[in-house]
């Protein structure tokens, strides 16, 4: 299959097996090696091209080589959706792809409270317990998939960090663009850039209306732009 093409690891390849995936959409033929290259990306494509799979694969080489996040850190991935719904398909999405990963190496800290080998995806958007959120929280995320509004909440009242995201996704960022929801995904952003450590942004819509290009332009560094 033409997922060789992509010179992914044995692991990764019999994960796209067994999920039954076996050759690339144009999507990820494109998008995935410049994400796995650490670039930037803005990504013109419509549902159903397979555009979730070509930020979610990545994952499988990136989580290992982001620090381990310690209890009560906040997440290393953030994926922005517009949509309780939407927010829900992607993490079930990118479980799969997240929850058959290990960490390769143990608690940095000796004696440390590090004990999870394996990485953890939240859910955060109305409709989940708080109480919950909290749970997950404290014992330290690494993947987060959120909508804005519950998101910022959190991150207001400093329960949420966003201070350690070195990769973030926002999924069909043209729906963001009206009433409420752009300004909050102006605020997420302005909270994950603030801080300075390197970070990959990736960005998918099916347009690029004007306001979301200044908006990504924001957010993305020296980006490369595909169409399919
Ligand atoms: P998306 O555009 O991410 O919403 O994906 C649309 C559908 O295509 C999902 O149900 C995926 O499971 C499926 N899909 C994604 N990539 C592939 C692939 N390479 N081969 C077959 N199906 C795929």
């Amino acid at each position: 299959s033409r997922f060789d093409e992509l010179h992914l690891p044995a692991s990764t390849m019999a994960l796209l097996h067994s999920l039954g995936y076996e050759h690339p959409t144009p999507v990820q033929m494109q998008a995935i090696p410049c994400i796995l290259g650490g670039r930037d990306v803005i990504v013109l494509a419509e549902t159903g091209s397979g555009k979730t799979l070509s930020y979610c694969l990545p994952l499988c080489h990136m989580l290992p080589l982001f620090p381990p996040t310690l209890p009560g850190e906040g997440p290393r991935v953030l994926m922005m959706a517009p949509t309780r719904e939407l927010a829900q398909q992607i993490s079930i999405y990118c479980k799969q792809f997240v929850a058959g990963l290990r960490r390769q190496t143990g608690d940095p800290n000796p004696g440390g409270t590090l004990t999870k080998t394996s990485y953890s995806t939240l859910l955060v958007c109305g409709g989940v317990p708080k109480k919950d959120l909290l749970t997950e929280i404290e014992k330290g995320v690494d993947v987060v998939v959120a909508t804005p509004g519950r998101l910022l909440h959190l991150s207001g009242e400093e329960t949420l960090s966003l201070d350690q995201v070195a990769y973030l996704v926002v999924d069909e960022a043209d729906r963001f663009m009206q009433g409420s929801l752009e300004d909050e995904l102006r605020k997420v952003i302005g909270k994950v850039t603030e801080s300075l450590r390197p970070r990959q942004t990736l960005l998918f819509s099916a347009t690029l209306p004007n306001n979301l290009e200044r908006l990504a332009r924001s957010a993305v560094l020296d980006p490369i732009t595909i169409e399919v």
